[in-house]
């Protein structure tokens, strides 16, 4: 692992001096300087929100939460499904009821007020490191170690870390800290996520742009790309299924309330057999004259799944919703399968052509 950084103050002068002019204009943010520190709630929803996508697409999202429930205790109040709902394209919506279960005990134990330190946040239901070092900087401007994936290649970049990812992480946790000081801590976190997210990218680094180029060591040695070094992954795990588009005779298609546990829980989807290791003959919902539509395939977190959507038409026990709705409000995978089904592409929930990424 490398060793301590020894022009610590150069470093951070370089990159807070950068992002006094380059820092991105984002939705949850009041601009540079201490003085400008914004809401918590913001912050905290954004941040939850951006450990799981990219800025461009979670924008929008967090402009139509905000609108809906602008404050910490109007979320707290608000139907569970209703959020669940609202969080459907985000996807792992455990980090939706961990939103909620946040936001509830922000209200009942804190007073609709959130702790204003590193330790407090951490406390509350459902924050992790990340995202209560994160709240404590930019909010609160606490000096607290700030480490997602993009600060974890900047570190492995400006200082030539031959440890391959995931070993490399506690070290690199280690370097970032070197650079946390007491000065302008929530511009420093914020600096270091810009230059991660803008210059120093995943991929082919744009080091010509870089205000850190006379300090970082993969620059000098030629080689920026190639770090941070990875340990090769082994392949994800597949999974088959089948999902089955209903349609009444009104047209309405038959929606099902999946269980409160697991993947999806709580959320509506299409009915669906299980999801297996390989291929399986599956028994339909209702009996019916069921047509094969083709298939479609979605990737989780933890596997890749192929879906064989067929379609009928019947009746039944179920939550009957119209398609156009139903594209509008369901998990992206059901999203795919009843586009497939009724034979329209599916496209992009919200559009996000007015933000930067
Ligand atoms: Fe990243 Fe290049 Fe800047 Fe080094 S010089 S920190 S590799 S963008």
């Amino acid at each position: 692992m490398a060793s301590v950084p020894s022009d610590i103050p150069a470093i951070r002068a370089a990159l807070l001096d950068w992002y006094d002019v380059h820092g991105r204009t984002l939705p949850w943010r009041a601009g540079p300087g201490a003085s400008a520190r914004t809401d918590p709630y913001r912050v905290w929803l954004s941040e939850v929100m951006l450990q799981q996508t990219t800025v461009p697409h979670a924008a929008p999202y967090f402009l139509s939460f905000l609108q809906r429930w602008p404050t910490v205790g109007a979320l707290a109040a608000a139907p569970d499904a209703e959020v669940m709902a609202a969080w459907a394209g985000l996807g792992y919506y455990a980090r939706a009821r961990n939103l909620l279960a946040c936001a509830r005990a922000v209200t009942a134990d804190h007073g609709g007020v959130f702790p204003d330190t590193e330790a407090g946040l951490l406390a509350l239901p459902g924050v992790g490191a990340y995202t209560a070092a994160a709240v404590a900087a930019i909010v609160f401007d606490r000096p607290a170690n700030v480490v997602d994936g993009n600060v974890e290649r900047v570190m492995a970049r400006l200082f030539a870390v031959e440890t391959p990812l995931p070993a490399a992480k506690p070290g690199l946790k280690r370097l970032a800290a070197t650079l946390v000081t007491d000065d302008r801590p929530g511009d420093w976190a914020q600096a270091l996520m810009d230059l991660g997210a803008t210059v120093c990218r995943p991929g082919t680094p744009l080091c010509d742009v870089c205000p850190l180029t006379d300090h970082c060591a993969a620059f000098a040695g030629a080689t920026p790309e190639r770090y941070p070094l990875k340990t090769a992954k082994a392949d994800r795990p597949r999974r088959f299924g089948t999902a089955y588009a209903l349609f009444d005779d009104r047209g309405r298609v038959a929606l099902v309330r999946r269980p409160d546990k697991g993947l999806l829980g709580g959320m509506l989807g299409l009915p669906t057999s299980d999801w297996q290791p390989m291929p399986a003959e599956a028994v339909p919902p209702v009996a019916a004259d069921w047509a094969a539509a083709g298939t479609i395939t979605h990737v989780f977190t933890h596997f890749a799944l192929t879906l064989e959507v067929r379609t009928a038409t019947g009746s039944g026990d179920f939550v009957w919703t119209a398609p156009e709705q139903a594209l509008a409000d369901l998990p992206t995978v059901f999203r795919k399968a009843l586009g497939l089904a009724v034979g329209g592409a599916v496209t992009p929930r919200r559009s996000s052509a007015a933000l930067r990424s």
